[in-house]
């Protein structure tokens, strides 16, 4: 009998978690399939990006949990492609390999002042909420405890979820699966202020209605539009006929306009059509000059030339994610993701044998989980159509488990080990009388995977 099509999946992210559901998912090509990834645990940005109070959504990991214990289907964790292993030594061990690594850089505002102290990626304190292993579990609480008011640049879901993390009373999140040096360092905050700043107007801003009527809804905290909320320029009035998400976020917009400023101890102040274009200070943020913009027909910002200081001292950018490469693959630098056509990657015209992509790394960050399944899906499917090619069977390696040799010396995490961390983190929430505790630090995380 022949033996199985060895697929390697690289990333343990919602894409290659379903890339690994469709290949053994199907009879008519016989698989085994390795999910590889850097960490210790599975999942991405499930664990380590959807905020920590969105608990129905976090709950994704227990239907991509469930792929781990198919049959033919192999956790190794803790190993990154580009360090531990390379892709030459990858491809040597497999038929196939499935990108999915995801894209988990910040992308850059490009204006003075962006890298002074006090000025942030939402991509690090999201990294540092979640309990990345990545992130010094102290990196941002001087940066909360001195900050009294911050600005957030961007109007996507990311800019809302840093903001109501920064902006919600204690026990609004006491019940999450935050590290407790988090809760800590949130406790302790002097945030009174946020203002979150959008280059366009209402109409143009990406977030959807149900997570930003939750800013709308916090104990301590009250919403104040502030500027550039006007929505009578054709492109939004076109934009609110024609898209009816565009309508309900402006009508939320609207709402709050009408509100009356109440005593609550903090304020999320909304500025629309202001560019930032310069972070103010010497040794550290002292405020964000933006620009007044216009809109054009097409609903692109144009620079008035008038600007104005918001008083902030602190600043975080969350302008987007954005891939980076891996030695030896393929990449397109001006969209940051890798070139492929439906998931089979190619090199300038040519397809790349062997080498597929999925995720965020393919399409580039946009789209909720559930966008990754169709991708995913489409993918494995041109896999499947190569994997009937008698010569689809390159893997040098003479039997499996024929990785494990190559990984001699590197502490992997396999499923079982992955299982003891979730049984730790749940055994430290139940203590603090929560679901789960997330451990942060990876040492620790690695000795909970050694039992
Ligand atoms: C802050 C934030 C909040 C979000 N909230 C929501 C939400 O509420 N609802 C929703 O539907 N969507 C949300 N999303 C979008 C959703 O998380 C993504 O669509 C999805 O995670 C993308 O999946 P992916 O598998 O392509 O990438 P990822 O989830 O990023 O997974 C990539 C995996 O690859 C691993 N990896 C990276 N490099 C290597 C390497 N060299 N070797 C081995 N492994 C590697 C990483 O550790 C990671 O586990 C959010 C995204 C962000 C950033």
């Amino acid at each position: 009998m022949e033996r199985p099509v060895r697929v390697a999946v690289v990333g343990s992210g919602p894409s290659g978690m379903y890339a690994a559901d469709a290949l053994t998912s199907q009879d008519d090509v016989s698989v085994s399939v390795d999910i590889i990834d850097r960490l210790p645990t599975p999942f991405g940005l499930v664990r380590y990006g959807v905020a920590p109070d969105h608990l129905s959504i976090r709950s994704v990991r227990d239907t991509l949990d469930k792929v781990l214990d198919k049959p033919g289907v192999r956790f190794i964790g803790n190993v990154e492609i580009g360090r531990d292993l390379s892709l030459e030594q990858l491809r040597a061990c497999y038929d196939a390999i499935i990108l999915t690594y995801g894209a988990s850089r910040d992308r850059a505002l490009g204006i003075p002042g962006e890298h002074l102290p006090g000025s942030i990626a939402a991509t690090d304190l999201v990294n540092w909420y979640t309990g990345h292993p990545d992130v010094a579990p102290d990196a941002f609480a001087g940066f909360l405890a001195g900050a009294r008011s911050v600005a957030v640049i961007g109007v996507g879901n990311v800019a809302v979820d840093v903001t109501r993390v920064l902006s919600k009373a204690p026990d609004e999140i006491e019940h999450t699966d935050m590290p407790e040096h988090v809760f800590a360092a949130l406790r302790s905050s002097g945030i009174g202020d946020v203002h979150v700043i959008g280059r366009r107007g209402p109409a143009q801003a990406t977030w959807t209605t149900k997570e930003l009527r939750e800013l709308g809804e916090l104990e301590e905290t009250q919403v104040v539009v502030e500027e550039g909320a006007d929505v009578s320029d054709p492109a939004s009035v076109a934009a609110i006929g024609s898209d009816k998400a565009v309508a309900r976020n402006v009508a939320v917009i609207q709402e709050w306009s009408l509100r009356e400023r109440d005593a609550r101890r903090r304020s999320i102040h909304l500025h629309f059509r202001c560019r930032p274009v310069e972070i103010l200070g010497e040794d550290r943020v002292e405020g964000l000059v933006v620009e007044r913009t216009e809109l054009d027909e097409e609903g692109q910002a144009h620079g008035t030339g008038e600007t104005h200081v918001i008083p902030v001292d602190g600043v975080i950018r969350s302008v987007g994610y954005r891939g980076t490469t891996i030695p030896g693959v393929p990449f397109d630098t001006r969209r940051n993701v890798i070139p492929n056509v439906d998931g089979r990657v190619v090199d300038g015209e040519q397809i790349v044998p062997g080498l597929y992509v999925a995720g965020w790394i393919k399409r580039g960050p946009t789209g909720i989980i559930g966008t990754n399944k169709k991708d995913a899906v489409q993918t494995v499917g041109c896999l499947l159509e190569d994997a009937a090619d008698p010569a689809f069977r390159t893997a040098t390696a003479p039997e499996e488990p024929s990785v494990d040799a190559v990984l001699v010396g590197v502490e992997v995490v396999d499923v079982a080990g992955w299982r003891r961390i979730d049984a730790a983190e749940r055994a430290r929430g139940e203590s603090a009388g929560r679901e789960r505790t997330t451990i942060h630090d990876r040492a620790d995380l690695l000795g909970s995977a050694r039992g």
